[in-house]
């Protein structure tokens, strides 16, 4: 019933308000639609094969429409070391210019690509990759085209799924089903807009989606932009109020004047390239606009996730203009984008500076995708930047100033240069990186009970990279090989208290770690609210804390939040502190564990676990601080071995924020105080055997090499043999004398050698070890 009232409703529509636009006039014509999009990009492919390649690179939402994408370079088919520049056209289905403008500027750039001027087109196809992609939302331009609905701004995303395309002609913004693909990007997604849609989840015009990137559309494009690293963007729009026509955002001046660290260069090209660009009404030019708002845009989410410095130009007085209209508004617009071109390439009257370079793996030679970081041009709020995989190469354009640059990779010993100067012109001086690879140790070992027997627990290991976090799940043996370095482990079993500790993985390890039974000496799961807590803060009146109902994925019924519901009030510092101070003085090892997930402002806003040992007067750190967003649930830990012996110990949970840009803050569960009064070592002794020990032979079976890992209580003559079963030797691993400590060999087998069981004899002064190891090619 409900469906074919939807039905009548809609078709009732379509033939009241049917072919008229918001001017009252049908669509010109001259405006392409999706199959003259590919005729005319298909054209010049064929034309020019090796400069010009269409990539379908994902498809529509709903009608699976694909998505082309142009790009135009010369050998366009290798991915050669060359910044790329990317150009979309089309986001709202109602905003027809930047499609034409797009396609207008294949053809100027094809027509003139051996040209040096009015602008130096042959120098770009050279020296740079071009991505054009006319329209990123062919299905809702179908809608338009077609003139279903001319005021379509969305994709087709069926909200409600009913299986019906929900839309409305009446008025703009009625459409109930599709997302605003321009509001599904992840960057301050959470925000959604509030414009005709309060809470932000409604279906309606500026709907944000279900989750950031949850839109084909959007994925395809991130996953362009992931890949290409763009250097520079221009996505067209156009204003259907006409508020916010003719003018050129950027990222971003937030409240408070926040702006990113490139703001400097990227205002001084957004000026440039606002005054390349005359306004319809004659004599003056475009307005620069750093942009103000913070809702899961295209520029913004790629500028902080990919470093590519994007502009949104509103281009045109409307809409859906004339055509004659039209070509005015295109010919206003491609020196803007060809201003953008010049900069990328170098090319021109302009400030030239960039950091630019490559990085690479001193011994191979190998191209590596390291983490490029600029002191003078780092934010918490930027994603780390890294070199492409295929070149190695980090690039950045910047104001002509002196800079440092710190290059870090998995497994290489960081370098850094500081004081190289960016010229404002004349070719970038490179800067190249070779990294040297840290020695891999091995660490092994086994994780007990008090009693000395094996017992199974998650562990973490924390490395000084992030990339170094590893997640082991052990049933009481370790073994991982890890670049030399200092780690944190952390070892959960739920019946133990935490154990933390700091190893410096300088040569192969073999530890020991035992972890103590727990007494539980404080647990709440918030069910019964917060009866066992103190809620306070610096300023008492916007103490908010409370519970609220958890999220779907997360199973733990009530969880406690400063901001339960909404988001967290600005410029307050407040917490919830356990009522109860806890009693350590009989604990020999102690540890606090709980549930979270948090999203907060990076590098102003933040939470952390505190500790006050004379009756919170005076608090510390023992756990964050947390920020930036780490939105699935996690755990976190922290030890409590410092306090162990006192009577009153206090513990709270704060939060602490400045005066703009609220986010969703801090959620938590399961807090849980384990204590235990048998003292384990806090320092994991090195096992050194009286005997010498064959502690680890592994892989077993092997496929190419086997390693073996040996323990010796002082300096002997050993020698590693391998055998046959038919009592044959098949190999010497090594003959020699050792010192005392831990050793490790490696046996390539021979290719000749056939797959079977083999033995591997060790002889040392006093004792033979014999291990059966199985080789299987
Ligand atoms: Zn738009």
């Amino acid at each position: 019933m409900g469906k074919t009232m939807n039905c009548r409703l809609v078709l009732l529509s379509f033939i009241l308000a049917g072919f008229l636009n918001s001017t009252g006039a049908a669509i010109d014509p001259q405006y392409h639609n999706n199959d003259e999009i590919y005729a005319e990009i298909l054209a010049w492919q064929q034309l020019y094969p090796d400069t010009v390649r269409i990539d379908t690179i994902g498809y529509s939402h709903e009608d699976e429409l694909p998505i082309w994408a142009v790009k135009i370079s010369d050998n366009v088919h290798q991915d050669e070391d060359e910044p790329t520049v990317l150009f979309v056209g089309q986001v709202h289905a109602e905003e027809l210019i930047g499609v034409e403008i797009t396609l207008a500027m294949i053809s100027d750039i094809m027509e003139h690509r051996f040209q040096y001027n009015p602008y130096p087109y042959a120098v770009w196809l050279q020296t740079l990759e071009i991505w054009i992609i006319p329209t990123l939302n062919p299905e809702g331009h179908q809608v338009v085209m077609d003139e279903w609905d001319v005021s379509f701004r969305k994709n087709k995303h069926d909200c409600n799924q009913n299986g019906i395309f929900d839309y409305s002609t009446q008025g703009v913004g009625n459409d109930s089903d599709g997302v605003d693909l321009n509001r599904n990007f992840p960057l301050n997604w959470v925000h959604g807009d509030p414009y005709l849609c309060s809470t932000g989840n409604e279906p309606f015009d500026y709907f944000r989606g279900f989750w950031p990137l949850s839109e084909s559309e959007t994925q395809a494009l991130w996953e362009l932009g992931e890949r290409e690293r763009f250097s520079f963007s221009i996505v067209w729009h156009s204003s259907r109020t006409g508020n916010y026509s003719e003018k050129v955002f950027y990222p971003w001046e937030w409240e408070d004047g926040k702006t990113p660290p490139d703001f400097e260069v990227i205002d001084s090209l957004g000026i440039q390239i606002a005054y390349t660009i005359p306004t319809l009404s004659g004599g003056n030019y475009y307005q620069p606009v750093p942009s103000g708002t913070a809702k899961g845009n295209q520029h913004d989410s790629f500028y902080a996730y990919f470093g590519t410095i994007g502009f949104l130009i509103e281009a045109g007085p409307g809409i859906q203009s004339p055509y004659q209209t039209a070509l005015e508004v295109i010919s206003a617009n491609l020196p803007g984008a060809y201003h953008l071109l010049n900069r990328a390439c170098g090319y021109g009257e302009m400030n030239h500076s960039q950091l630019s370079g490559k990085v690479t793996d001193i011994e191979t030679g190998l191209p590596l995708p390291a983490t490029v970081t600029i002191p003078q041009l780092d934010s918490p709020f930027l994603k780390t930047r890294t070199c492409d995989a295929t070149h190695g190469r980090y690039r950045r354009y910047v104001m002509p100033s002196t800079y440092d640059v710190e290059v870090r990779m998995r497994g290489y010993y960081p370098q850094t240069r500081t004081g190289i100067f960016a010229n404002p012109s004349g070719p970038p001086p490179y800067y190249d990186f070779a990294l040297t690879p840290k020695p891999v140790h091995h660490l092994s070992g086994e994780v007990q009970s008090l009693g000395g027997d094996p017992l199974p627990c998650t562990l973490f290991i924390f490395g000084e990279d992030v990339e170094d976090t590893i997640l082991v799940s052990t049933d009481g043996q370790i073994e991982v090989d890890l670049p030399e370095g200092e780690y944190r482990l952390v070892f959960d079993n739920a019946e133990c208290v935490v154990r933390n500790d700091v190893i410096n993985l300088d040569q192969d390890l073999y530890l020991i770690f035992q972890l103590s039974p727990s007494a539980i000496l404080f647990f709440d799961d918030f069910e019964s609210g917060l009866e066992q807590w103190i809620a306070d803060g610096t300023n008492p009146y916007l103490v908010r804390w409370g519970t609220e109902a958890a999220d779907s994925l997360w199973p733990g019924g009530m969880v406690a939040t400063e901001s339960p519901d909404t988001t967290y009030l600005p410029e307050v510092e407040n917490w919830i502190e356990i009522a109860e101070p806890l009693n350590l003085s009989e604990a020999a090892t102690a540890s606090v564990r709980f549930q979270h997930w948090y999203y907060f402002e990076p590098g102003y806003d933040y939470a952390q676990v505190e500790v006050s040992t004379d009756q919170g007067d005076n608090w510390e750190v023992i756990a964050g601080p947390y920020w930036g967003q780490d939105i699935g649930w996690g755990t976190g830990y922290a030890s409590l071995n410092d306090y162990c012996g006192l009577d009153d110990v206090r513990l709270r949970w704060l939060i602490s924020t400045d005066a703009s840009m609220n986010e969703q803050g801090w959620r938590i569960d399961n807090v849980e105080v384990a204590a235990s009064d048998t003292l384990v070592s806090d320092t994991p002794a090195v096992q050194l055997p009286r005997e010498y020990a064959l502690y680890s032979v592994y892989p077993n079976p092997f496929n190419s090499s086997l390693t073996i890992l040996l323990n010796l209580p002082y300096d002997q003559v050993t020698n590693v043999t391998v055998w046959d079963v038919a009592g044959r030797q098949v190999a010497e691993i090594y003959q020699g004398n050792l010192r005392k400590g831990q050793h490790r060999f490696t046996w390539m087998a021979p290719a000749s050698q056939s797959s079977g069981i083999y033995l591997l004899k060790i002889d040392g002064r006093e004792k033979s070890e014999i291990r059966k190891i199985i080789y299987l090619k």
